[in-house]
């Protein structure tokens, strides 16, 4: 046991960074329409690495196939992100079309949402997200920005 949690503390010594000690679920829900998310937006690719790379991503597609003989059908499942256009794609097109609305939706779910569905956040804190952004971004740093500003309460608007 204290051998476990003298990995634990290595490990968040190693870290070099931290998350802000407010309720981020608040915050967030809070902050809506924040220009930060513009900012964000107009930096990020969109490439879903952070997605791909984080513990508690759990977002996949589902693809049938059926043979020219009718006598086979296979379902294949693969991770997904909602960071792509078509993952949220419903009759008539993606209900969250832009960078900032998928950015957003990432980071809200992940660190406020989750609480509401699962009574956790959806962040272990591994950094693995910050790590593997080719641009950079963090989201410790994100929340940072938020908070350095009152932010007006919004209303959820997909754009
Ligand atoms: S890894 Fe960075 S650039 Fe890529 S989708 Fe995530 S936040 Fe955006
Ligand atoms: S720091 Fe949080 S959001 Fe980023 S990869 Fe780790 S668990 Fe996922």
């Amino acid at each position: 046991m204290a051998s476990a949690e003298h990995v634990v503390a290595s490990a968040r010594a190693a870290m070099g960074r931290e998350m802000p000690e407010v309720d981020l679920r608040d915050l967030l829900a809070a902050n809506l329409e924040h220009p930060r998310w513009d900012d964000v937006a107009a930096r990020c690719l969109t490439c879903s690495n952070c997605t791909m790379v984080c513990p508690t991503c759990f977002c996949h597609a589902v693809e049938e196939t059926t043979g020219l003989t009718g006598d086979r059908v296979e379902r294949w499942r693969s991770w997904d992100s909602c960071f792509t256009v078509d993952f949220s794609h419903l009759h008539g097109g993606s209900v969250r079309p832009s960078n900032r609305s998928r950015y957003r939706q990432w980071m809200t779910h992940k660190l406020g949402t989750w609480w509401d569905q699962f009574g956790t956040s959806g962040c272990v804190g591994c950094g693995r997200c910050i790590t593997w952004c080719p641009v950079g971004i963090d989201l410790t740093e994100e929340v940072r920005a938020m908070l350095g500003s009152d932010g007006d309460p919004g209303r959820e608007e997909h754009r």
